[in-house]
Parts: structure tokens; C-alpha cells; sequence
């Protein structure tokens, strides 16, 4: 699982040649990196405004928001408020039937209209941030490749998704809702940090999924039409390695960890780096040296033996700069273990070496995109920011420090800053929004 630095531009490379493949027609079908165009065609410019409905399904929580969006204030100048409420959302939605999935989400919508006392007899615009590859053909059409995640809900697949909300938001009735928009996370969260940061033509989300989106040279991006100008491009970068371009890369705890998934064979790249699975890894790695006598005098408790037992949550807290080491004891004392101080390093030790391997991914990949952007522009030097969203990266204490370390050191001639877009993903569908009116009223003038 560690990866040196000719191996991350091996990496690299072959990423580079997915996202080709996945942006030409003849290839695209095939592809393993879906490249999916977005619609969305120009970040913000701070001159947006409006009042917005959203939701958010698809991350670690299902949210409903109110956005407010002020013109010429910035995120951070409060120029994007919201309001926002977590709703609950089951394991038995997720693995059900899409139509009730989408009648949860629908009067969960209505509960928050009435929570907050917004108006049932007006009309609200309502952005969706949906964070699962969908092919769009229009803002507010988008049909559900696959899904991925925890989520599996029968009934939806290579169904129109906007389609089923508005059905769904018809069935709850009593609401006046127009759904204008729907957006991936990355987007949302480019198009959040892109309000404040005119550089930010890049979307990274590393959390219970990962995946990451930038702005395309319209004329490369072969299933839509028209040469000028840019579109963002949805990579889909979780599926990388689903044809086996990872292949060489990949180890046992990886094979067993698809093995076991919901959905094997597919997100390969994203089961090597996300918040779904980085304690699964460490769990199988301490699994197999337990069982080999190299920890807890052999010992193998039930506990360890339990899929799930070692989470995202319980590797960040291993490796926290001061109480790492307790955190780790405590841990492994939880699991029903009694280890000694060297069973807690060790432990601590693979906890780093699985999270570092995701960082390094993650930055090999971001590397990858940024080459891309910087050729596309006939740039010799690239200033750019990159908005990122996700549980990992905002709550493992070491992990954006190791990514921007790495992706600096691969691109010394890149000038990248990396901006945490908080709440991007809620926030920006509705920007997205935002953006498309102020295009269409500049159109219409
Ligand atoms: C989905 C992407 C999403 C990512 C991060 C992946 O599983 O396929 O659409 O952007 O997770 O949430
Ligand atoms: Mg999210």
C-alpha cells in the first residue's frame, strides 16, 4: 500500500488516459471514467442571486436547506446563507424501492417548509445535489447509471431521477415546488468555492464516496455539442480500475473489501480511497496479522472478525497528533483486545499507512486533472484552486495536509490552492442554479 512517487505519476498517467477515453465518442461508452458533462457551464461571478429550495442525498447525511443567495458578498461574507435541517434516512430506504426513498425525500421537503414557515402557497425553485453518476442531458434531466455508496434503491436505474423527485413531490401533494436543477456534489462544491474564488475550476469530494469534477474544453467534450467555451465534466474517478487498469495496484484487503460490497466489481478507485471503506482496510490488514501471531499474541476476538467494526471515524482518532495512541488502545480495548504498547503502534502504523495510500491516490488523480487543464489552456505555470467537500478530508486531522504536500510535490509548477468548500455540496446546486438564471436573463436581454 505505499506508494512512491514513480508509481503516483504511473498512476497518473493511466488516469489521464481514462479520462480521454471517457471524453471521446468512440470510447466514452466503454469506459471505465464515465467523464460525464454536467450542463453546467460557467462558475459563479459573485453577480448571482435568488432564494432557493435544497436537497442534498447522496453524502454521509439526506439534507433539506433554504439557500439565500445575495449578490457581490461571497460565501464567506455571508453572501450565501442557508438554513438547513438533517432528516434520517434508513438503511431500509436505501436498500428498498426508489419510489419510497423519494416519498421520504419529498416529505421530509414538506416538513422543512413547514419547520421553518415557509409559504405552502408560493412557487420555490428547488435545486438537487444528487450525489451518484447520472448522464445529464439538460440541467434538470439526468438518468442513474448506477448507484454506488450504500445506496441501491430498486426501481431508478437508467431512470430520470429529476423525473422521480417531481412524481414523488406530486404524491406528497400541498407543495408548489419547481425543480430546476440537479448537480453532482463535486459540482456543487466547485460551484461554492467558485462564488468567492474566481481560480476554482475544480470539485473534490473525499468522503463516504470520492470523486472529482473541472471545467472542460467545450471542444473536447465530444456528447455535447458546440466548441467554445468550457463545460464541467463529472469524472466519475471512483470507477477507475473497473477494467482493471488498477490491477497491478491492488492487494488481497482491496479484493476482499469489493469481494464483500454491494456492489463488487465496480468503484474500484473509490473502495481504495474513501470514508466507506478506509476502516474496512485497516480492519483487514490487523485481522490478518492477529491471525498470523503478529498481534495480540494471536489473539482473535469476534469483534475483529466483524465487517464494519473499525470505521473511518476510528482511524482518524488513531491518528491524532497527541491522543492518537490512547485512541488507538481504547479502540482496540472496545474490540475486546488487551494490546501492549506495541500492538498500539502497530496498529497506529497501519491506520497511516492505509490513509496515506488514499491521500497519495487521491493526489495522483488531482494531478492528473490538473496536467489536463494546464494543457488544455497552453499554460506553462497553472494557478487554480480546488473546492473540496467530504468527511475525510474534513475530519481525518492529517489528511489535507498530506494531499496538498503530495499534489505540490507532483506539480512544482503548479500554483494550487485548495479552498474547504463547507457545505459545498448543499449549497452550490443551488448556485448552480443562481448561474444558469443569470445566464438565461443576460441571454434574454
Ligand atoms: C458517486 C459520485 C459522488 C461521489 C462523492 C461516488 O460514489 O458515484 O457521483 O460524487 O461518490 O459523493
Ligand atoms: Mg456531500
Amino acid at each position: 500500500m505505499r506508494l512512491y512517487d514513480d508509481q503516483l505519476i504511473d498512476i497518473s498517467a493511466r488516469f489521464q488516459a481514462e479520462m480521454k477515453k471517457g471524453l471521446s465518442a468512440e470510447s466514452s461508452a466503454a469506459a471505465a471514467v464515465k467523464m460525464l458533462p454536467t450542463h453546467v457551464r460557467s462558475t459563479p461571478d459573485g453577480s448571482e442571486k435568488g432564494q432557493f429550495l435544497a436537497l442534498d442525498l447522496g453524502g454521509s447525511k439526506f439534507k433539506v436547506l433554504q439557500v439565500k443567495v445575495r449578490e457581490g458578498m461571497g460565501v464567506r461574507k455571508g453572501g450565501v446563507e442557508m438554513e438547513e435541517k438533517i432528516y434520517p434516512m434508513s438503511k431500509e430506504l436505501l436498500n428498498g424501492r426508489a419510489p419510497e426513498l423519494f416519498d421520504h425525500v419529498s416529505e421530509s421537503l414538506k416538513d422543512f417548509l413547514h419547520v421553518k414557515n415557509i409559504s405552502l402557497d408560493k412557487k420555490h425553485p428547488l435545486a438537487f445535489t444528487f450525489s451518484f453518476p447520472c448522464e445529464q442531458t439538460r440541467l434538470d434531466k439526468g438518468l442513474l447509471l448506477s448507484w454506488s455508496k450504500n445506496c441501491r434503491a430498486r426501481g431508478l436505474q437508467g431512470k430520470d431521477v429529476v423525473q422521480a423527485l417531481r412524481e414523488a413531490i406530486d404524491r406528497t401533494g400541498g407543495m408548489d415546488i419547481e425543480v430546476l436543477a440537479m448537480v453532482n456534489d463535486t459540482v456543487a462544491t466547485m460551484m461554492t468555492c467558485g462564488f468567492d474564488d474566481q481560480y476554482c475550476d475544480v470539485g473534490l469530494i473525499i468522503g463516504t464516496g470520492t470523486n472529482a469534477c473541472y471545467m472542460e474544453e467545450l471542444r473536447h467534450v465530444d456528447l455535447v455539442e458546440g466548441d467554445e467555451g468550457r463545460m464541467c465534466v463529472n469524472t466519475e474517478w471512483g470507477g477507475f480500475g473497473d477494467d482493471g487498469a488498477l490491477n497491478d495496484y491492488i492487494t488481497e484487503f482491496d479484493q476482499d473489501v469489493d469481494a464483500t460490497s454491494i456492489n463488487p466489481g465496480k468503484q474500484i478507485f473509490e473502495k481504495m480511497v474513501s470514508g466507506m471503506y478506509l476502516g474496512e482496510l485497516v480492519r483487514l490488514v490487523v485481522l490478518k496479522m492477529a491471525k498470523l501471531g503478529q498481534l495480540f499474541d494471536g489473539l482473535v476476538p469476534d469483534a475483529l472478525r466483524t465487517k464494519g467494526k473499525i470505521t473511518t471515524a476510528h482511524v482518524a482518532a488513531m491518528e491524532e497528533y497527541k491522543n492518537g495512541l490512547k485512541n488507538t488502545r481504547d479502540i482496540l480495548v472496545e474490540l475486546g483486545l488487551n494490546p501492549s504498547q506495541d500492538d498500539c503502534i502497530a496498529v497506529q502504523h497501519v491506520s497511516t499507512i492505509v490513509s496515506f495510500r488514499s491521500s497519495n491516490l487521491v493526489a495522483a488523480g488531482l494531478a492528473a486533472i490538473l496536467t489536463r487543464i494546464k494543457h488544455n489552456r497552453h499554460l506553462r505555470a497553472l494557478r487554480i484552486t480546488v473546492g473540496v467537500d467530504g468527511t475525510v478530508y474534513k475530519t481525518h486531522p492529517q489528511y489535507p495536509k498530506r494531499l496538498h504536500k503530495v499534489v505540490r510535490r507532483l506539480l512544482p509548477e503548479c500554483q494550487v490552492r485548495f479552498v474547504l468548500s463547507d457545505s459545498g455540496s448543499s449549497k452550490g446546486a443551488a448556485l448552480v442554479t443562481a448561474v444558469a438564471q443569470r445566464l438565461a436573463s443576460r441571454k434574454r436581454q
